[in-house]
């Protein structure tokens, strides 16, 4: 279980914008992708996905996957 605190919003040059978050259990900085950017080409924004290629612990948010 990993809890998390939102430090802030910024929008990339790409046109997404990323949330920062700091997981409080380790105190790593996590940034994840909030909104994709209409224009944004990188495939590995993907919305609700962190953009470092840090180990991010499962369960953020609860709103990962889970198309209906
Ligand atoms: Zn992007």
């Amino acid at each position: 279980m990993s809890l998390v605190r939102l430090l802030g919003f910024t929008t990339l040059a790409c046109g997404c914008v990323s949330g920062r978050y700091r997981e409080v259990s380790t105190d790593r900085e996590v940034t994840y992708i909030e909104e994709k950017g209409v224009d944004c080409v990188h495939s590995g924004h993907q919305r609700n996905q962190p953009v470092s290629a840090n180990r991010v612990a499962h369960g953020f948010g609860g709103g990962i996957g889970r198309a209906s």
